[in-house]
C-alpha cells in the first residue's frame, strides 16, 4: 500500500524531534552496522505468513499506520542486544522486541507504541545451543522456528525425541513460550516445559534464572527454579526485559500416537461434552489439549470462501453448515472433537475404547474410525501437530474472507458444560450484533478451558474491521461482568483485559507497575504491552 504523502517517514514516536531522531539512527548505525538497522520508509505490505512484515500489524484491526515502527534492529549477539537497550534509555526511545514476529492475531509484529524501533531477535539470533539427547532438554536463542528445531532434531537423528508445536510451526519457539503460548502434545503448556532464562533488563544488566545463576553448573535446563524467588514468570507477557536465550524440555518419544475424531450432533450439545471430556483429562486419559471445533471450522478448513457457501448477512445459519457437513467425512453434526492418544499399540488400544465409551454417552456423538477417512483429511494434520509435527494447514480457514484476517478472543475458564455454554453464547450474541461468523474451539488443558474464538474478518474493508474491534471489546466486557478474563489477547486491546484483573483496587497492576518502574525507570522497553504503562506513559492519554 502506498503511504500517504501526509506522513512523514519513517514515522517517529510521538513528541520526538526529527533532528534527535535523525542523530539517534546514526548512533544505533555505528553500534550496531548500518546494515543490520532499517528505517520504516517503504510502503507497507501485510506479506502473508511466511513472509510476515516486522514494520506493522499484518491483520491490522485499526489503520495500517496507525500501528507502525520508525525502524527495525537486528542484533546478532546478547552482548549487541545490550548496547541496543543502553542506545534506548541513552536516546529515550521506545523499543520493543519480537523473536519472529508471527504473532498473527495477537498484534503480529507491530509495538504498542506508534514509531518505536523493533527489536528483531529472528533474523541474526538463530542458534539452536544446545541439544540433550539424554536429558532430552535443548537451549534457544529467540530466531530459533519450531520448524527449524524439529528439523536439526532429525537431522541428528534423534528419533526418540519429539518437540512440541502450536496450530502453526512458522513462529518461534522462544517468542511463543514468552507469550505463553500453547501446542498440542502433552508438553502443550510451553512455559512450563521452559527450564531457564537468559534477559537483558531494560537499564542493559544481562541475567541468567533459575540455575543458570550458578557458575559452572549443568543443571540450567533441568531444574527450572534455582535459589530464592522464580523469577522467570515476570519475563512472559511482559515489558520487564528481552529474553536472549530459553532452555526447553523435550518430550520423549513414547512409543507412538494415534489421532482420534469424534463428532456430535447438535449446539447445545457443548455442555455435556465438555463433562464428558473433564474427568478423562483430569485423570490423564486424554494425554494433550486437544481441540473441540465447531463444524463453522470444518466448512472454512476446505479453504474457499464464504460466498461460495452462503451469500446472506449475519453468520452462516447452522442448519446451512451441517447441511454442507453432511457431505464431508465429519457428517451432519455441529461439533468435532479431534484428539490423540499416545504409547504403544495396546496402551493406545485401552486408552481409546474407555473414551470411545465416554464420549458416545452423548447422545447422537458418532466415532469415525481414523481409516475410514482420506489421507488428505484434515485430522491427520492435527495427528501430525499432536506428535510434534510442525503443520500449516491451519491457515486454511482465514480464505474465508478476501484479505482474511483473524483476530483471537482467548477466555479462560474451567472445563464445565456450564462455563462454556455461557463463553460460547456471549460470542454468539457479539458476533451476530457485529454481522460476523464465530470459529469457537474449545482447547481443554489440565484443568482450565481455552475457548479461542477465531474471528475472521476482511482488513481491507474498514466496516468489518471495525465490527471486528467491536466485537472483541464487547466480549471481553460481558466475559469479565460472568467472571472470565482472557489468557492472552492482542495489543490494542490489552488495557481493557488487564483493567478486568482489577481485584482489590487493581492491586496486581501497581504490582506490575512497581516493578515496571524500578527495573525501567526510563520507560523504553515495549510501553504499554499487556496493559503495563510505565511512569512516563502512565494516565496521560495512551490507555485504549
Ligand atoms: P513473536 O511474535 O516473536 O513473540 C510474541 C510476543 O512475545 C512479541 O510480540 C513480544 O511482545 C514478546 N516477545 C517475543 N520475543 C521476546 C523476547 N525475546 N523477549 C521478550 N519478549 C519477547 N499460538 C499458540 O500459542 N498456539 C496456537 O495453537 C496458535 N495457533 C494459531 C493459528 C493461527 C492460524 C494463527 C494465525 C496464529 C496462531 N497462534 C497460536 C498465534 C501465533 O501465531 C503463535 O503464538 C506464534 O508462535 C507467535 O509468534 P512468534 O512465535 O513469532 O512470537
Amino acid at each position: 500500500v502506498p503511504r500517504s504523502s501526509d506522513v512523514e517517514l519513517p514515522v517517529i514516536p510521538s513528541g520526538y524531534s526529527r533532528p534527535r531522531f535523525n542523530q539517534a539512527i546514526e548512533s544505533l548505525r555505528s553500534l550496531i552496522g548500518p546494515e543490520n538497522i532499517e528505517l520504516n520508509d517503504k510502503p507497507l505490505d501485510d506479506g502473508w505468513y511466511l513472509e510476515h512484515p516486522n514494520t506493522h500489524d499484518a491483520f491490522h484491526l485499526v489503520e495500517q499506520e496507525e500501528m507502525v515502527s520508525a525502524a527495525t534492529v537486528y542484533p546478532a549477539s546478547t552482548e549487541e542486544v545490550v548496547h541496543i537497550v543502553r542506545w534506548a534509555n541513552e536516546f529515550e526511545i521506545p523499543i520493543y522486541a519480537i523473536s519472529m514476529g508471527r504473532n498473527l492475531g495477537y498484534g503480529g509484529a507491530a509495538a504498542r507504541v506508534r514509531g518505536s524501533v523493533i527489536v528483531d531477535l529472528g533474523k541474526r539470533m538463530t542458534k539452536i545451543l544446545d541439544i540433550n539427547p539424554d536429558m532430552c532438554t535443548c537451549l534457544l536463542e529467540p530466531g530459533v522456528s519450531f520448524y527449524a528445531l524439529y528439523e536439526e532434531i532429525q537431522r541428528r537423528g534423534y528419533e526418540h525425541l519429539w518437540i512440541d508445536v502450536p496450530d502453526l510451526g512458522g513462529g518461534s519457539v522462544l517468542g511463543n513460550t514468552v507469550d505463553r503460548g500453547v501446542g498440542y502434545t502433552p508438553y502443550g503448556n510451553h512455559f512450563e516445559c521452559h527450564s531457564g532464562m537468559e534477559v537483558v533488563l531494560p537499564t542493559g544488566e544481562v541475567i541468567r534464572t533459575g540455575m543458570g545463576a550458578l557458575p559452572g553448573n549443568n543443571t540450567w535446563q533441568v531444574f527450572p527454579y534455582g535459589f530464592g524467588p522464580y523469577a522467570d514468570g515476570i519475563f512472559t507477557q511482559s515489558n520487564f526485559g528481552i529474553v536472549t536465550k530459553i532452555g526447553m524440555t523435550l518430550m520423549p518419544n513414547p512409543g507412538g500416537s494415534e489421532g482420534f475424531m469424534c463428532t456430535f450432533k447438535e449446539e447445545e450439545d457443548l455442555a455435556q461434552i465438555i463433562e464428558v471430556v473433564r474427568p478423562l483429562r483430569i485423570k490423564n486419559i486424554l494425554e494433550n489439549v486437544a481441540q473441540l471445533k465447531h463444524v463453522v471450522q470444518e466448512v472454512a478448513l476446505l479453504g474457499k470462501p464464504r460466498t461460495h457457501w452462503y451469500q446472506g448477512k449475519g453468520q452462516v445459519p447452522l442448519k446451512r453448515l451441517r447441511e454442507i457437513a453432511s457431505t464431508l467425512p465429519c457428517g451432519d453434526c455441529s461439533w468435532v472433537y479431534y484428539g490423540n492418544v499416545y504409547g504403544p499399540k495396546k496402551n493406545r488400544d485401552e486408552k481409546l475404547k474407555i473414551i470411545r465409551d465416554s464420549f458416545e454417552t452423548v447422545p447422537g456423538a458418532r466415532w469415525i474410525p481414523r481409516d475410514s477417512l482420506p489421507k488428505d483429511h484434515y485430522m491427520f494434520s492435527r495427528e501430525k501437530i499432536a506428535s510434534g509435527v510442525p503443520e500449516f494447514d491451519e491457515l486454511r480457514w482465514l480464505n474465508w474472507h478476501k484479505n482474511g484476517s483473524h483476530v483471537f478472543f482467548s477466555p479462560v475458564s474451567a472445563p464445565r458444560g456450564e462455563d462454556a455454554m455461557k463463553l460460547f453464547n456471549i460470542a454468539k450474541k457479539w458476533h451476530d450484533e457485529c454481522d460476523l461468523d464465530s470459529f469457537p474451539a474449545c482447547c481443554i488443558g489440565l484443568r482450565e478451558m481455552y475457548i479461542i474464538v477465531n474471528m475472521v474478518y476482511d482488513r481491507g474493508d474498514p466496516v468489518s474491521k471495525a465490527n471486528a474491534y467491536r466485537c472483541m471489546r464487547g466480549m471481553i466486557k460481558d466475559a469479565a461482568a460472568a467472571g472470565f478474563g482472557e489468557y492472552r489477547t492482542h495489543l490494542l486491546l490489552s488495557d481493557q483485559v488487564a483493567g478486568t484483573y482489577s481485584w482489590n483496587n487493581n492491586a496486581l497492576m501497581r504490582f506490575h507497575e512497581s516493578i515496571k518502574d524500578t527495573l525501567d525507570p526510563n520507560g523504553i522497553l515495549a510501553p504499554g504491552r499487556n496493559g503495563i504503562w510505565p511512569k512516563k506513559y502512565r494516565n496521560k492519554g495512551w490507555e485504549l
